[in-house]
């Protein structure tokens, strides 16, 4: 009785969302740019008018507001730079998404509700989804509900449980980033794989036990689809008064406070986020023989792996055969997802690819001992003539098999290395009776 009224109390707390009229981007421009160029644009990227999307070795996607968007081609020009506008208006880019998703609404509706990959659909669709599956393949999928995020929206994981009895596990997560849609409609490809897979085929799927969590930021994800496109962060309001924290800053691991409110803002504290603070209890309840983690997020075509810091080259961590073997793997799945559709995907430290990412969900895998911890930034790379975060629909089918690629690879290869620690094992007993 004292819990229900605690609870309600709770969720009174909660502030509802008010509704506010779509955010706009008209105006908005999306330039690539060299990578020696940012250093120009140091007062844009400092007040927030402009953002680094992304970035790669040689080059830069940049993201301007309209206040600044001549000032940052007058700076461009005048320092001679080359560079490239990807959109010319943002807002434009955002209308033809909207009409490819039209079209696909129209045709899915018709069928009747099913799942598709030729749209990116909401939140309660991909819900309805996961419950479907538990439905249709009660012997293989169970669905857990692990918590409630920030504004009260239901977290789910579906457990894909193996024949194999103390099988290895490998966590699978999507949707952290609200703006990021192919990563949630990418995991839910791979889910429906696992679900219609033969448990008793030779697939290296099929002897493992998989914990996949399709949209770790709910909140975040239904903004990008209602309110505003690029929304990142979770809908949680911090102490610093800032609206929204960046989840995968949010985790324990070399976390760090930030004095100022940003696209990144890692939270007042780690875990002060119910999102991470769910996920993270959730794993560490199933840590045993938990090998592999994977968090998929666009875009960029990269498998990064830790650290978000870089560590001293003679370090005895980096220099350790398990870094090595973690860093083996991830090129292994860089080539293998190569192979998918000729798309190039790089295996890189996170540190290289983008400054202070720390407190990032696998970092803190690392630091808990799981294996082979990734991040996969799944399509377009950094040179796409679309705004990276607007994949359009079509690819999300070319997408999906590059990730299923990825948890195919690293599958096989912690079965190979349970495999040959088994053999060893045995080789042990056998010198040492
Ligand atoms: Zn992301």
């Amino acid at each position: 009785m004292m819990w229900s009224t605690l609870s309600r109390a709770i969720k009174c707390w909660i502030p509802e969302e008010k509704r506010v009229p779509e955010k706009s981007y008209n105006g908005s421009l999306v330039l690539l740019i060299p990578k020696e160029a940012t250093s120009l644009l140091k007062h844009q990227f400092s007040i927030g008018e402009a953002e680094i999307w992304r970035q790669n070795e040689n080059n830069r996607e940049i993201f301007v507001k309209p206040p600044v968007a001549t000032s940052v081609r007058r700076v461009l020009d005048e320092n001679n730079v080359m560079y490239t506008v990807v959109c010319e208006d943002v807002q434009n880019a955002i209308n033809a998404e909207r009409f490819l998703q039209n079209i696909s609404v129209q045709r899915v509706l018709k069928n009747d509700f099913k799942m598709s990959w030729d749209k990116y659909h909401g939140l309660k669709d991909i819900y309805l989804f996961v419950e479907q599956l538990a439905r249709d393949y009660p012997k293989r999928v169970r669905v857990v509900n692990i918590g409630k995020s920030f504004q009260g929206k239901m977290l789910k994981v579906a457990i894909f449980k193996s024949k194999k009895k103390n099988a290895k596990k490998i966590w699978i997560d999507g949707g952290i980033h609200g703006r990021e849609w192919v990563s949630p409609a990418a995991v839910a490809y791979i889910m429906k794989e696992l679900a219609q897979l033969n448990v008793s085929g030779n697939s290296p799927l099929s002897r493992i036990d998989f914990y996949v969590c399709p949209i770790v930021n709910p909140d975040g994800y239904e903004y990008s689809h209602t309110t505003d496109r690029f929304w990142r962060k979770n809908r949680s309001i911090t102490k610093l008064s800032c609206q929204g924290v960046d989840l995968n800053r949010n985790f324990k691991a070399r976390w760090k406070r930030q004095k100022k409110c940003g696209e990144d803002y890692a939270g007042d504290v780690p875990f002060s986020e119910p999102e991470t603070k769910h996920m993270s209890n959730f794993i560490k309840k199933h840590l045993q023989n938990m090998e592999g983690f994977i968090s998929f997020h666009s875009f960029s075509q990269v498998i990064l792996y830790p650290y978000s810091y870089p560590l001293d080259e003679n370090s005895t961590v980096i220099n350790s055969s398990h870094y090595k073997n973690m860093v083996e793997v991830g090129e292994r799945i860089a080539d293998e997802i190569n192979k998918v559709d000729g798309r190039l995907f790089k295996a890189l430290a996170i540190h290289k690819f983008t400054d202070g990412a720390y407190g990032s969900s696998i970092d803190w895998a690392m630091d808990l001992g799981i294996t082979y911890p990734y991040a996969i930034e799944l399509r377009p790379d950094v040179s796409s003539e679309v705004p990276g975060f607007l994949l359009p629909p079509s690819q999300i089918i070319p997408a999906s098999k590059e990730a299923l690629a990825a948890v195919i690879t690293l599958a096989s290869a912690i079965l190979k290395q349970s495999n040959s620690g088994e053999k060893n094992k045995r080789k042990i007993k056998k010198i040492y009776g």
